[in-house]
């Protein structure tokens, strides 16, 4: 009798990040409307009278007076580039994948069963495949910077995600035990992954999106979600054409941080 309270809502989705990417991105090409630079180093953005004007690549410079940084955990690390800063942390997310899970023997995509948000232990368990994934954001906080991701040829995995660290996941496995006995107690469930995922944090847990304030020509689109991503760059792309976006993003804009939020120190705090 743990369960006391919740609701229910149809409104969800799976979407293949991959596939989706791949799909905007030919679209893009296909319109004209977009170059891609493939396995393209930034290295330097060169800023003149305040104002972006050239950025530095493995491949050679172009000259552009707009750029936006869209280096999801990398960001801030590109923004020191431009001497500014995008306020945000690489920061662990970790999640567990278990099974098989008998109940979900036969599925053939993944929520088919509805995903459970479990707000008071701020934890998820949803179904994936035949088996299950449990997530959590209430493990203690596991921060890094941007300099400490390894190169994608020295990762082990891929340079964001970590190997797994069981310690700090007890309390974690205790309360999926509790919210379902039946799959995280059977003994024939066992753990076919774990990871350590890195991804962006920011001081109020906002994106930071918008041109810098420091910066003209220099902008942002960070910290944004998979499930986010259409309408934030639909959003942003608005605000860099139009000069505003459909949307407020007032809550998420770059400009909303004090300098003493954009320090490190309290970036981690
Ligand atoms: C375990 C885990 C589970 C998650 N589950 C979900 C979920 O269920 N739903 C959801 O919406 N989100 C989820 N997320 C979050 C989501 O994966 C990220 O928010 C999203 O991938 C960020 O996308 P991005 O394009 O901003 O950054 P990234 O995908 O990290 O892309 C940044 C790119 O910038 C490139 N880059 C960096 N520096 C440079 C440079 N100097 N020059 C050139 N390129 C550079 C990198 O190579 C990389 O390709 C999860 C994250 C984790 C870790």
């Amino acid at each position: 009798n743990i369960i006391l309270g919740g609701f229910y809502t149809e409104g969800v989705g799976v979407v293949d990040s991959l596939r989706a990417g791949t799909l905007m991105r030919e679209k893009g090409q296909a319109a004209g409307a977009l170059h891609v630079a493939p396995k393209t180093e930034v290295l330097g953005i060169d800023v003149e009278a305040g104002r972006v004007r050239r950025v530095r690549t493995t491949d050679g410079d172009i000259d552009t007076e707009t750029v936006a940084i869209t280096c999801g955990v990398w960001s801030p690390r590109v923004a020191r580039m431009a001497g500014t800063q995008i306020p945000l942390t690489p920061a662990v997310h970790q999640m567990i994948d278990i099974g098989p899970v008998p109940r979900f023997r036969g599925a053939k995509s993944d929520i088919e069963h509805p995903i459970v948000r479990d707000m008071d232990t701020n934890m998820y368990e949803r179904q994936a495949g035949g088996d299950l994934e449990i997530g959590s954001y209430a493990h203690k906080p596991i921060l890094y910077d941007p300099e400490d991701l390894p190169p994608v040829e020295q990762a082990a995995l891929s340079p964001t995600e970590f190997p797994f660290t069981q310690a700090d996941f007890e309390e974690q496995m205790q309360h999926a035990l509790e919210l379902m006995p039946e799959i995280v107690g059977d003994e024939n469930v066992g753990v076919k992954y774990a990871i350590n995922g890195i991804l962006s944090l920011t001081p109020d847990g906002m994106p930071v999106l918008g041109e810098s304030p420091d910066v003209k020509g220099l902008w942002a689109a960070a910290a944004v979600w998979v499930k986010e991503g259409p309408g934030t760059g639909k959003a942003v792309a608005e605000w860099m054409v139009h000069g505003e976006s459909e949307i407020d993003l007032h809550s998420s804009d770059i400009a909303r941080f004090h300098e003493h939020q954009k320090t490190r120190v309290h970036v981690r705090a």
